[in-house]
């Protein structure tokens, strides 16, 4: 059957690609699936409701339970589901698309991401078509608005609250109109910072910024940072589980850096393992290394990086969108733990801005090709053919390792594009090793 989940649930365009009766049936077969009790949540888009209702009708219609955490972070939520008595979550958000996307993404009975086999199991139940239970069968729906306070609660003991109090910061943090409303704002008044709220409407068509917490869409994060002369400012994506942040001068700071800065950070104060998937910097492996961590690289995207961090004990994870896992906390990217660790970092490490000037510089290139869905896999066997004694990685694409760099050549999961990434430490080799690698692509295509 056609796969329905992507790397991050199931998304599409709400009553079109996204549909209610879509919906009802995907709650059937994840209820099928979950038995028992099932928590849901979803994000502050305006579909939300419809999206949650129509997949809680399918739980319920299946014997299953259903607890409504109302909107809140995908984290909270998976927090919610691990400590209590659940057998998965299900939350209704579409991140970091535009408006008028929606999606449904499930958690285990521990608040992990599914397996791509559990999510398989599911998809073959969708196919089949899910059986009712008789009528006296049916679950209930109870509500719990508990959820959001237990989160922070929880994710400020995994910070030294008293360092942060008494550091007397101020901070603004972008809420992107998304789920981040109902977090963020409680998080840093714990942490007793003068906190100044940007976007935290919890309406989906409110206006503001885009969800996707790029640099572009920060300009109002960026000059509010610096006409207040805040100490940081942050910035959260449509359901909280990612956070990027500007630093006091009002410079954004890349997603590789936040990440480095962290990796960094926590590898200072424990020895052992840090995840991140193959397209990361070599920033990240170079600060781990210094510190005496070691580094373990997985495909792209984040329930790759949680499993390997769960399989090997690992310290820290993260990728380079902002995406950081603390596993102390609970496996599974986190916004509102990143935020409260990036304060705690600052108040120990100094500025932001001085400690991302600290790092080693490495240069990026990236480039997007088109690529016939049906020529991804001959185009990559291809790349991995020619060439030349270097040293090969096939754990996501094909990444290439030189001594002062790397390039990775990876087909996009959702469109018919091949994405190139080129790294050194010399701008001008990552620019030429780009070319000569998309040259080839190039030639290749135009030879089918
Ligand atoms: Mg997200």
């Amino acid at each position: 059957m056609a796969r329905l989940f992507g790397t991050n649930g199931v998304r599409g365009v709400v009553n079109t690609e996204l549909t209610v009766e879509m919906a009802v049936r995907l709650g059937k077969a994840i209820g099928t699936f979950f038995k028992e009790r099932v928590a849901i949540a979803s994000d502050t888009r305006n579909s939300g409701s419809m999206i949650k209702s129509a997949v809680a009708s399918g739980l319920m219609s299946v014997g299953v339970d259903v607890v409504d955490l109302g909107m809140t972070p995908t984290p909270s939520m998976q927090y919610f589901v691990g400590t209590h008595d659940m057998n998965g979550g299900v939350m209704i958000t579409a991140s970091h698309n535009p408006p008028q996307f929606n999606g449904i993404k499930c958690v285990d009975a521990t608040g992990r991401e599914l397996t791509r086999k559990d999510e398989e199991t599911i998809e073959s139940i969708y196919s089949d078509g899910a059986e009712c239970v008789e009528w006296n069968d049916v679950g209930v729906m109870t509500y719990d608005a508990s959820a959001t306070e237990s989160y922070v609660n929880a994710v400020i003991e995994h910070v030294d609250t008293d360092a942060i109090r008494n550091a007397d910061l101020t901070v603004i943090v972008d809420c992107a109109n998304g789920a981040a409303f109902a977090s963020a704002p409680l998080l840093l008044n714990r942490l007793g910072v003068r906190a100044i709220t940007l976007n935290a409407n919890p309406q989906g068509d409110a206006p503001g910024r885009p969800s996707e917490p790029t640099e572009d869409n920060l300009s109002d994060l960026i000059s509010l940072v610096r006409s207040t002369k805040a100490d940081l400012g942050i910035a959260h994506d449509g359901d909280a589980d990612r956070a990027v942040f500007v630093d006091g001068d009002g410079n954004f700071v890349s997603g590789d850096k936040s990440l480095s800065i962290m990796a960094r950070y926590i590898s200072t104060k424990k020895k052992g393992l840090t995840v991140t998937p193959v397209s990361s910097s070599l920033m990240v492996e170079t600060v781990v290394k210094k510190n005496g961590g070691t580094i373990m690289y997985t495909a792209v995207g984040s329930p790759a990086v949680a499993k390997a961090m769960f399989d090997n004990n690992a310290v820290f994870g993260g990728e380079e969108n902002g995406g950081l896992i603390f596993p102390e906390h609970q496996l599974c990217r986190d916004g509102a733990m990143a935020a409260a660790k990036m304060l705690e970092c600052i108040v120990k490490n100094g500025k932001l801005s001085k400690q991302s000037a600290d790092l080693p510089e490495y240069n990026i290139e990236k480039r997007k090709i088109d690529c016939p869905s049906g020529s991804k896999d001959a185009l990559l066997k291809f790349l991995t053919n020619v060439g030349d004694n270097i040293k090969k990685d096939t754990t996501d694409g094909l990444k290439m390792i030189y001594e002062d760099g790397w390039v990775l050549v990876r087909p996009s999961g959702t469109e018919p594009k091949f994405r190139i990434y080129s790294e050194s430490k010399d701008k001008d080799v990552a620019r030429q090793r780009a070319d000569e690698t998309e040259a080839k692509a190039r030639k290749f295509l135009s030879s089918k």
